[in-house]
C-alpha cells in the first residue's frame, strides 16, 4: 500500500507513479492538481468578469483586441484622455481636501 495512493474522487488505489488515476482519469499528483485547480480558478474568474463587463467595457476591450490600426489608436486616445480626467479629479480631491482642512 506504501507505493500507492488514493484516488480523491472514486476511492480506489493507483501505483504512484502514475500521476492520473487508472480507474476514472482523476490528477493525483499533488502539484499537478493544484496547478490544475489554479488554472481551473483564473478560468472561473475570466468568464465572471466577461458576463459583469459592460457595454462600454465591452467596446473597449473590442477596441483592444481588435488589429485594425484605427480601433488602436482610438484605444490609446481613450486611455489618454481616461488619464488626464482621474488626473483633473484627483487634484480636485486633493483642492478640496485642502480648502476645508
Ligand atoms: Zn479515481
Amino acid at each position: 500500500m506504501s507505493n500507492q495512493r488514493k484516488c480523491h474522487e472514486c476511492g480506489k488505489w493507483t501505483e504512484v507513479r502514475e500521476t492520473h488515476c487508472v480507474f476514472c482519469d482523476a490528477t493525483l499528483d499533488p502539484l499537478l492538481r493544484a496547478r490544475e485547480e489554479k488554472i481551473e480558478r483564473e478560468k472561473k474568474i475570466r468568464e465572471e468578469r466577461l458576463l459583469r463587463e459592460t457595454r462600454f467595457e465591452k467596446y473597449l476591450r473590442t477596441l483592444q483586441e481588435s488589429e485594425k490600426s484605427y480601433h488602436q489608436i482610438t484605444f490609446q486616445v481613450l486611455n489618454v484622455v481616461f488619464t488626464i480626467y482621474m488626473g483633473i479629479l484627483s487634484f480636485f480631491i486633493w483642492l478640496i481636501a485642502l480648502i476645508s482642512g
